[in-house]
C-alpha cells in the first residue's frame, strides 16, 4: 500500500481500486441468460440444480437479456437460430460474456461435416470468452468454463470493455 500504509486508525478502511472492486463485483454475481438450444442444456441444468448448485459462486439463471452478463450457449447452433442468438447477445448491456458450451456451438460438433443446417461454431455471430469442449460436456466442465471466466474478468481492466 506504500504512502497509505497505517495512515488509518480504523482496521474496517480496506483499499482497493475501481478495478478490483468492480471486476469482484462483477464476477461474484453472473447472471446466465436463460435458455438453452439442444441436449447441452440438459447438462447446463444439471449444473445450476443441487448437486453442483451453481449458486454458490453468485452464477444465476436469468429470463431477460436486458439483466443478464453472460450467455451459455449450450447446443445446437442452426443457421435459423444464429440470428436469434445474435439478436439476444445485441439486447445484453456490457459489460456481456459468452461461454460456448459443447462441440455444437464450438465447430459444429457432430454436424460438422454434412450438417448444412447447422452453424460452425457460435464465434461466427458473436464473440465468444470461454470454450467448453465435450459432447455434451458434463457439468464440471461447465463449473471450470465459469471458473475461467471468472479468472479473466479478475485480470480485467476499465478500459478493456465498456463500462
Ligand atoms: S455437443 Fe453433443 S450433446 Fe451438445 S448439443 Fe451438440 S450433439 Fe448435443
Amino acid at each position: 500500500m506504500g504512502l497509505l500504509d497505517k495512515r488509518f486508525e480504523s482496521e474496517n478502511i480496506v483499499i482497493t481500486t475501481m478495478d478490483d472492486l468492480l471486476n469482484w463485483a462483477r464476477l461474484s454475481s453472473l447472471w446466465f441468460m436463460q435458455f438453452g438450444l439442444a441436449c447441452c442444456a440438459i447438462e447446463m441444468m444439471a449444473t445450476g440444480a443441487s448437486h453442483y448448485d451453481l449458486d454458490r459462486f453468485g452464477v444465476m439463471p436469468r429470463a431477460t437479456p436486458r439483466q443478464a452478463d453472460v450467455m451459455i450457449v449450450a447446443g445446437t447452433v442452426t443457421i435459423k437460430m444464429a440470428e436469434r442468438v445474435k439478436r439476444l447477445y445485441d439486447q445484453m448491456a456490457e459489460p456481456r460474456y459468452v461461454i460456448s458450451m459443447g462441440s455444437c456451438s464450438n465447430c459444429g460438433g457432430p454436424y460438422w461435416e454434412h450438417g448444412y443446417h447447422v452453424l460452425k461454431g457460435v464465434d461466427r455471430v458473436i464473440p465468444v470468452d470461454v470454450y467448453v469442449p465435450g459432447c455434451p460436456p458434463r457439468p464440471e466442465a461447465l463449473l471450470e468454463g465459469i471458473l475461467k471466466l471468472q479468472e479473466k474478468i479478475r485480470r480485467q481492466s476499465l478500459v478493456e470493455k465498456k463500462v
